[in-house]
């Protein structure tokens, strides 16, 4: 059986997001003080459901089926025939729709439904049929429970918290770029503890890039395809120099930061150069709770953050981001402070400048704390890969030695590029949709 080995020790450490209960775990193997990266059992378990009964509840224009395990789903027709799986109203080559909104009857009626061959069939009353599989009904079904796990399974939205007792999982290089096990293992443990180191890269440029072709492709940014992390004469960014980088998410100046960084060392300093992690969910989870006041600014104040220069070419980059980002039902999404390029520029009124400053300051205390921060040093031909929508990272300062000195690769991906190739990989490991 294949070795991607992580060390993982504390998994007393983490928490939750919310109380869900199909939280995936990892499998401990019996081997001392290691544990397979194993995959995450998908929450949503398909299985064939079988109909028992299919009707038309014309009042309602829903469609109900009821499930041979007792339970029930609602279909409403207008929904039913604008999903019509028929060659005519779908484009099979590639699953997209192809009946047209304005041929849609939104009102429809039903004229008939029956059960063919563990089908549903149902006549419209224009005589267009249409077939539907138990399985693809099942999976969604309008409860709020199966569209949740559904909504898992598609996105992956469950972290696990850490802290600084976080043993940070550990892949193989090669093995992640030739083996679809390994390689779904890396990504779902990427997206629910957010960083995962690789080991075994050679000690050369170039290695970012090979890593991202395994996903797809890497996010061109103003810093180039890839970039280089090293101490440079007249630096465009605090990061090319040898000075101490303050835990920061990468490139708040865009309204769309890099979602996953991966950097690579070639060549590490002889003295100082560590790197610093901090989970910036479990962070902002925690303002929240001992701070409210001070999560409440920073979830809803925009600061603005700006970038100038000339690299890839010349650029004068300039945003608006929250600090704390979240979705219409609180759940924090995405962290954007890097301290290096915060504006000037403060566009808030002039009572909200100091409560802003002391907000920022809870919560750049809670990251601070020795308690949350995970600390490693990296060794030429270790890669680290991790959420730069929810870590913040940092470095110590370093000595640097001019040419021949500490040098990083990195690169910049997008989730939705990462995800695309997780959910893939998935169904050519395990089968399922
Ligand atoms: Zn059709």
């Amino acid at each position: 059986m294949l070795s991607y080995l992580t060390r993982w020790v504390s998994r007393g450490a983490f928490q939750a997001l919310k109380g869900t209960s199909s939280r995936p775990q990892l499998v401990k193997t019996p081997h001392l003080g290691n544990q397979t990266l194993a995959a995450a059992p998908l929450p949503f378990t398909g299985g064939s459901p079988g109909v028992r009964q299919a009707r038309a509840l014309d009042q309602e224009r829903l469609l109900q089926i009821d499930w041979d395990d007792g339970s029930c789903s609602l279909y409403p027709f207008t929904w039913l025939r604008d999903n019509c799986q028929c060659p005519h109203c779908t484009l099979q080559s590639a699953q997209a729709r192809s009946l047209l909104f304005t041929n849609l009857d939104v009102h429809t009626g039903m004229d008939q439904v029956q059960l063919m061959d563990n089908k549903v069939s149902i006549t419209w009353p224009d005589q267009h049929s249409s077939e539907f599989d138990p399985d693809w009904l099942k999976k969604r079904c309008f409860s709020s429970e199966a569209r949740q796990a559904l909504q898992e399974e598609l996105f992956l939205n469950e972290r696990e918290y850490w802290d600084s007792s976080l043993q940070i999982p550990t892949a193989d290089f090669e093995e992640v770029l030739h083996d679809d096990k390994a390689a779904l293992a890396w990504l779902e443990a990427l997206r629910r503890i957010g960083i995962v180191y690789l080991r075994g890269a050679p000690a050369e440029q170039g290695q970012v890039a090979r890593l991202s072709q395994r996903i797809g492709y890497l996010r061109l940014t103003f810093y180039g395809h890839t970039w280089q992390v090293q101490d440079k004469p007249m630096a465009n960014n605090v990061a090319y120099t040898s000075g101490e980088l303050s835990l920061h998410t990468d490139y708040p100046a865009l309204h769309h930061p890099p979602g996953v960084q991966f950097l690579h060392c070639v060549c590490q300093a002889d003295q100082g150069g560590e790197s610093e992690v901090v989970d910036g969910f479990h962070m902002a989870e925690q303002l929240r709770r001992e701070d409210p006041e001070a999560f409440n600014i920073l979830s809803s104040l925009r600061v603005d953050f700006t970038d100038s220069g000339a690299d890839y070419c010349d650029f004068s980059v300039q945003s608006k981001n929250h600090i704390i980002d979240v979705d219409s039902e609180g759940r924090v999404t995405r962290i954007n402070y890097n301290n290096a390029t915060r504006d000037s520029v403060l566009d808030v009124p002039l009572h909200q400048v100091q409560p802003f400053y002391s907000s920022l300051t809870a919560f750049v205390e809670l990251l601070s704390r020795p308690e949350n921060m995970c600390t490693y040093r990296m060794e030429p031909g270790d890669m680290v890969t991790f959420d730069n929508w929810r870590l913040l990272h940092g470095r110590k300062s370093y000595l640097s030695r001019g040419q021949n000195s500490r040098h990083l690769e990195g690169a910049y991906l997008d989730w939705d590029e990462v995800m695309s190739r997780l959910r893939i990989l998935r169904k050519a490991v395990r089968g399922d949709s």
